[in-house]
């Protein structure tokens, strides 16, 4: 555990992280990479909470462009989070790491309820503790999801998983060659810029929570253990 700079973690993998080349659904071997990295991460004896987006699926803000009433819209995103949460702990379970799902809206069939001293007690017994279903709330995203489970469960740092992206830039590289990638900024600097790191309520609460964040790219093997390790291959956004 001596190299180890965070030990306990929030990782925050988007719907988008685990749809693979598709864009949509779960993608298996996606998952299985996912597993895999984590479960490097579980044997060095980190704590690790999971909270998983739901954008492969549904986004609540685009069932109101087609005429929903957004809270209905939301809930349906919610519950798509719960399905990426199960898909992942069949993923983590398929390679022996022991894992919990505990989900923000009750569903006792398939899940734990969400109980922070529960959550907190799992991930002291080497459990990885799954997130489920947002914050449970309306309006909010998982980023913001993220954001508070890690101040809840006083996690050292949250793990932004990035779909082929490695850190933050100053502009869309894909679409702007001058575009540079920021090796650190500061949750204002975020919101000043306006980059596009995650929503403004969850930059907010980690700004007053003061809890770093690491963007970087989930897909290229090793990275979540070196981030783990302290090696800065993306970005880092201190509080
Ligand atoms: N959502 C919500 N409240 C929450 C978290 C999520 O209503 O606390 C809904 C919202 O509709 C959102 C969807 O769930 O669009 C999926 O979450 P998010 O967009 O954050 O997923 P990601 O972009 O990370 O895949």
């Amino acid at each position: 555990m001596s190299q180890v700079k965070y030990k306990r973690i929030i990782l925050k993998i988007s719907g988008e992280a685990l749809a693979g080349d598709e864009g949509t659904g779960i993608n298996p071997t996606v998952i299985a990479h996912l597993a895999k990295e984590i479960k490097t991460v579980h044997d060095l004896g980190v704590q690790i909470g999971i909270v998983c987006g739901g954008g492969n699926m549904w986004r609540g803000e685009t069932g109101a462009k087609l005429g929903m009433e957004r809270a209905q819209a939301d809930y349906m995103g919610m519950l798509a989070t719960i399905m990426n949460g199960l898909a992942l702990q069949d993923g983590l379970e398929h390679v022996d790491v022991p894992t919990r799902l505990q989900t923000s809206i009750e569903m006792r069939q398939i899940a734990e309820p969400y109980i922070r001293r529960k959550a907190i007690r799992h991930l002291e017994k080497g459990r990885v503790v799954i997130f489920g279903g947002g914050t449970g709330n309306p309006y909010f995203s998982t980023d913001t999801t993220a954001a508070l489970r890690a101040a809840e469960i006083d996690a050292d740092v949250i793990l932004m998983a990035k779909n082929g992206v490695d850190g933050v830039y100053s502009a869309d590289p894909k679409l702007d060659p001058s575009a540079t990638k920021y090796s650190e900024l500061t949750q204002l600097d975020v919101i000043a810029k306006n980059l596009k790191v995650m929503d403004r309520t969850a930059s907010s609460l980690s700004m007053d929570t003061d809890i770093p964040l690491v963007v970087f790219n989930v897909n290229t093997p090793g990275n979540i253990k070196k981030v783990v390790m302290g090696e800065n291959i993306g970005t880092v956004i201190e509080g």
